[in-house]
């Protein structure tokens, strides 16, 4: 039966199948356009639920894109299928006597050919029979049931295979076990995964069946990490095994479900936070990095569980999930699903149709694409670091805001939401101390700890007295040797990935550019190549100066990469880890880094913004942010509060246990007012700073901004098409248009791009705004300049 959020096959065109999502049933025809017939119903029960179409359709609505973008977004490629449908003969089809349907020879035709091939797709058919127009011709083989259509998800779903460990030699060879003993020598670790796995499958009971071991009950047993495993693999000891499994069907591991106890403050944290949900479903929770705030969330997500509800827990960054995952799990089992873009499709299908066939009480934690989840009854939402730039999405359409679109599904499900950080944004710190969100505050860390001694180094001054080699001043040099002799560790903070951004010919000043972008290139050493880190788009470092024709290109500055190999040899002996987007491709490389990090097996940790993100790490004592100038002073009224999240984040991984951390942060800046809260730790003051200056030039949040993209291949275009809107536009909202602009980058991947910033009231109706903004757009929708520009927007950028 067709229902709200069925999917359904819908042809267009001659030759296209689309899905197509039912969203309402009704018996009024349609007036002005031709109603398309359905070609069949694709799923017994909905994949889509109703809060999740009314979520679309506020996203559309509100970041003005089409609900298809939306959907796009939404729903996994596994449940999309298009065009890409197979037509087959329906095994169970009999004909009726009375039925008008008499077969022509092209149908009879493709009947025979579907009798040879069993299955093909209609591109197929067409290929074989010369005949245009195919689905023309089968369609009343389809109506009369004697043809059926089937999806490509049958194809595309891989059935998860787990991983068993098993030992490499047989059950009674003890001479050979023995001599694994040996070989482990003296790791505790190795020795700990060896005894459970004898424990786990039965294999000194020399009577009872030896029992499938899973690689993560091993790991969860042992309570050790895939490291040490592989390090035992390696050795030659354990082998492990793919077996098909039914992905949720077992739930056999055995899961402590204990929860930690609370300290003192943290539970009065938690009576504070529950009983403001009386009276603010939105509630804030401010504290300061390192304040327990997750064992506060697992209290929380433990008691919305035992209601039977379920929970959302949004973070900015996969590398996050890795960390959180493990923390989790030991408490819920597999009450927890993980979602995010580095899973196959095929398990993000599997968690999508889990949450489907469900009303069980679950938790997921996911990135921002998990908003987008089947709930089914949402108690609870939870967005961590929610001042986080990476909840918004930039490219492509929507470009939502996930922290603001969970909010809008937690309100639709009338579930509480919970946003924490400890640096929150501007917005949200603005609606709690102005009584919107309720407001809870940590001021102290976790257990004793302290927050970390800020300073700001000179690296002005320090080069002029010899101070500085390389990319490290004698301050920060002598602190990471200082953590390095006392077996700490160290994190180094460096907003660039790459080996040196700058590329220059020193005879004549030819610099690479990007082919199709408005940018320099990058030099990557381990690729030997030059990368534009806009398009992607590469080519090789030139021997030779192709403007002078010298020997004479070098190459400046530091990105990660060099800073990696820099400290390699600095701090010879110590080991040297690099996170950053070349690194961490697959979501195995994230975990193998943070978790090596995490067991201390690698000292040093090499990073871009990647690094500042919540990541909680125990031996880490000092934290070196490289060059802060890179941060600071940016044409954009967001600046100072992206620099000031940024810092304050990367200063709170260090001294998180009892030893105190340090920071030191090299600039050319050191008066800066951003640097001076920092130091201080003075969220507050740094807030009523910012608010104020938000206040005077009229930003967020006391205004709305709207920032229209225009994009070209030809410039000249792109700059009318910028005039003309502009122009429309001031007609309508006067004083509130600005521009129009160039961004920052002014050609990204062959376009051309402007950009125009519409700044409107706080207050004012967002939805007469965007009527309005409609009407301007259909008001220049046919000047030729506007019809070969892309058109998009950016509501509330980041
Ligand atoms: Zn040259
Ligand atoms: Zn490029």
């Amino acid at each position: 039966m067709v229902q709200i959020g069925s999917r359904v096959l819908v042809q267009f065109g001659k030759k296209k199948y689309y899905t197509a999502i039912v969203e309402s049933l009704h018996s009024t025809a349609p007036k002005g356009y031709e109603v398309k017939p359905i070609m069949a119903l694709l799923d017994a029960i909905p994949v889509v639920r109703y809060p999740q179409l009314k979520l679309w359709h506020w996203i559309a609505d509100y970041y003005l894109c089409t609900p298809g973008e939306v959907y796009k977004a939404a729903v996994p490629t596994g449940l999309k299928p298009e065009s890409e449908t197979f037509i087959s003969i329906n095994p169970d089809y009999e004909p009726d006597e009375s039925s008008p349907f008499r077969m022509t020879e092209r149908q009879a035709l493709v009947l025979q050919l579907l009798q040879q091939k069993k299955r093909m797709r209609i591109s197929e058919i067409e290929a074989a029979t010369d005949y245009r127009n195919v689905t023309a011709i089968i369609n009343p083989m389809l109506e009369i049931g004697m043809l059926e259509i089937d999806e490509k998800v049958v194809e595309h779903y891989k059935p998860k295979k787990i991983s068993f460990v098993e030992l490499t030699f047989p059950r009674g060879d003890n001479e050979r076990l023995h001599e694994c003993f040996s070989q482990i020598g003296r790791s505790r670790q190795q020795e700990k995964t060896l005894v459970a796995y004898l424990d786990l499958s039965g294999w000194m009971n020399q009577r009872g069946e030896l029992r499938d071991v899973s690689k993560q009950q091993l790991l969860d047993t042992a309570g050790t990490t895939p490291g040490v495993l592989r390090a035992l693999v390696d050795k030659g000891i354990f082998r492990v095994v793919k077996k098909t499994l039914n992905r949720f069907a077992t739930d056999t591991e055995k899961h402590t479900r204990t929860l930690s106890t609370l300290s003192e403050a943290q539970s009065k944290v938690l009576s504070e936070l529950k009983e403001g949900w009386q009276s603010h479903s939105i509630q804030l929770l401010h504290g300061v990095t390192g304040s327990g705030k997750t064992e506060i969330y697992t209290h929380l997500i433990d008691t919305v569980l035992r209601d039977g509800n379920q929970v959302l827990f949004l973070v900015p960054e996969i590398s996050l999930t890795t960390q959180l995952s493990d923390r989790l799990r030991k408490v819920f089992g597999n009450k927890l699903l993980v979602y995010h873009s580095k899973f196959s499709d095929s398990e993000r299908v599997d968690i999508w149709k889990r949450l489907l066939s469900t009303n069980e009480p679950l938790v997921v934690l996911g990135v921002r694409s998990s908003v987008f989840l089947p709930f089914a009854r949402l108690g609870l939402v939870i967005v961590d670091e929610e001042h986080e730039s990476s909840f918004k999405q930039y490219d492509p359409a929507p470009r939502y805001n996930a922290r603001d679109a969970a909010l809008v599904l937690a309100q639709m499900h009338g579930a509480k939401s919970l946003l924490g950080s400890a640096t929150p944004s501007i917005e949200t710190y603005y609606k709690a101390s102005n009584g919107k969100y309720g407001l809870v505050t940590i001021s102290e860390r976790f257990e004793g700890a302290t927050l970390p001694e800020v300073e700001i180094v000179d690296m002005a001054a320090l080069r002029k007295k010899k101070e500085v080699k390389g990319i490290l001043s004698s301050p920060l040099r002598r602190r990471i040797l200082n953590a390095m002799e006392n077996k700490k560790q160290a994190i180094l903070f460096q907003n660039r990935r790459g080996f040196a951004p700058v590329v220059v010919c020193d005879q004549c000043g030819w610099s690479p550019k990007c082919r199709d972008c408005d940018v320099s290139l990058v030099y990557h050493k381990n690729l030997d190549l030059l990368r534009c880190h806009y398009c992607g788009f590469s080519q090789q470092l030139p021997k030779l100066c192709p403007a002078c024709g010298q020997n004479s290109i070098r190459t400046f500055g530091y990105g990660t990469e060099r800073i990696a190999e820099e400290m390699h040899k600095e701090f010879d002996g110590y080991r040297v880890a690099r996170m950053d987007l070349d690194t961490t491709r697959n979501k195995e490389a994230y975990q193998e880094i943070i978790e090596e990090f995490a067991r201390h097996e690698t000292d040093i940790l090499v990073g871009t913004q990647m690094v500042s993100k919540g990541l909680d790490f125990g031996d880490v004592t000092i934290v070196g942010v490289l060059n802060a100038d890179t941060l600071l002073n940016f044409p954009d009224f967001r600046s100072n509060e992206r620099a000031f999240n940024m810092l304050e984040q990367v200063a709170g991984r260090a001294g998180r246990r009892k030893e105190k951390g340090s920071v030191i942060i090299q600039t050319v800046n050191p008066a800066h007012e951003v640097l001076r809260y920092v130091k201080a730790h003075d969220y507050e003051g740094y807030y009523n700073n910012e608010i104020s200056d938000r206040s005077r030039y009229a930003y967020p949040p006391f205004t709305k901004v709207i920032v229209i993209y225009m994009k070209n291949k030809d410039a000249v275009a792109c700059d009318r098409a910028a005039v003309i809107f502009t122009m429309a536009l001031r007609k309508v909202f006067g004083e509130r248009v600005l521009g129009p602009e160039k961004p920052f980058v002014s050609r990204v991947a062959t376009y051309y791009l402007q950009s125009i910033m519409l700044k409107v009231e706080a207050g004012a109706s967002m939805k007469k705004v965007k009527e309005l903004l409609r009407a301007v757009i259909a008001s220049i929708a046919s000047e030729p300049d506007i019809k070969s520009s892309v058109i998009y927007y950016d509501v509330d950028p980041v």
